[in-house]
């Protein structure tokens, strides 16, 4: 099932996107206008939910409506992981932009860091180049992964089991912050740098994601092209190394990595400029595109 987050007539709603022509507005379903409530309920409502999707309960024209971020107000910060394909890492250890604790190609473990929340927008909004001093915007296609579980996860358990869903993550990044501050949130965390959606996809739906591509096109043309196997530390490792000792919590986001082809890789730099438009696709999630001003 595809899940959205969506404004329709001046209100704000959680619903199913049917074939991407009809909204079914589960808002009366969950009884709150808030895709972490739907998350946090759907095991128990999820008999409610089929059957109001099944019957198009409450359907909009998908044309109608106004999509947002699928959790346009996540409740903590977004965990991403940093240098997570093969050939990225290389590109960004070559750059000369990594000056980070972990400088060197391939990591042994994971990188972990963090996007705020207040740095999520959604499909079509723009992404303001003009916050970064340094102007050195970079695009990342990634997958998000949307926990749909609480608790941490031991070596005991199942870490797939906490996974609710997949959605689309742009990690706009200014380079030269990143570079500046050796840590990466305040290069990584400027308003409106985490474009998210349009959708997310719950596991049933996408039983394994392994044999799916992630592509980023900025003004039509592909940067960025890779199948998701490539990633270096899988889903399920990302989620026992964090879950391991920070509870998880339904909502929360994880962002695995961006393949190869960023800005940075190219020489000269290829940044965003004002007037660009990016597009991360992965089919069947969708395509996340936003505008540069
Ligand atoms: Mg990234």
């Amino acid at each position: 099932m595809k899940l959205i987050s969506f404004e329709h007539q001046g209100k704000r709603g959680v619903g199913a996107l049917i074939d991407d022509e009809q909204v079914v507005d589960l808002t009366p379903v969950v009884q709150l206008p808030d895709m972490n409530h739907l998350i946090a309920v759907y095991a128990s409502k999820r008999n409610e939910i089929a059957q109001a999707v099944a019957t198009r309960t409450q359907a909009l024209d998908a044309a109608r409506v106004k999509l947002l971020a699928p959790i346009p107000e996540p409740r903590r910060n977004i965990f991403c992981v940093g240098k997570n394909y093969h050939e990225h890492a290389h590109e960004f250890a070559n750059s000369g932009f990594d000056s980070s604790a972990a400088s060197g190609a391939v990591p042994k473990a994971p990188i972990i860091f963090s996007k705020p929340p207040s740095s999520v927008i959604g499909p079509g909004q723009p992404i303001d180049a003009s916050l970064d001093p340094l102007q050195s915007v970079d695009y990342e296609a990634e997958l998000g992964v949307i926990i749909g579980k609480a608790g941490r996860c031991t070596e005991q358990d199942d870490p797939t089991s906490f996974i609710f869903g997949y959605t689309l993550i742009n990690d706009v990044t200014s380079r030269g912050l990143q570079k500046q501050h050796s840590q990466w949130l305040l290069g990584k965390g400027i308003d409106t740098f985490c474009p998210m959606g349009p959708v997310i996809l719950t596991t049933d739906a996408v039983p394994s994601i392994a044999a799916l591509e992630i592509r980023c096109e900025v003004n039509g043309q592909v940067r960025q092209q890779a199948l998701l196997s490539a990633l270096i530390f899988d889903v399920p490792t990302l989620i026992q190394t964090i879950g391991r000792s920070i509870s998880l919590k339904p909502g929360d986001i994880i962002a695995t990595g961006t393949p190869a082809g960023v800005g940075i890789g190219f020489d000269p730099p290829k940044y965003l400029q004002a007037g660009d438009v990016v597009r991360v696709l992965v089919d069947p999630i969708g395509i996340l595109e936003n505008p540069v001003i």
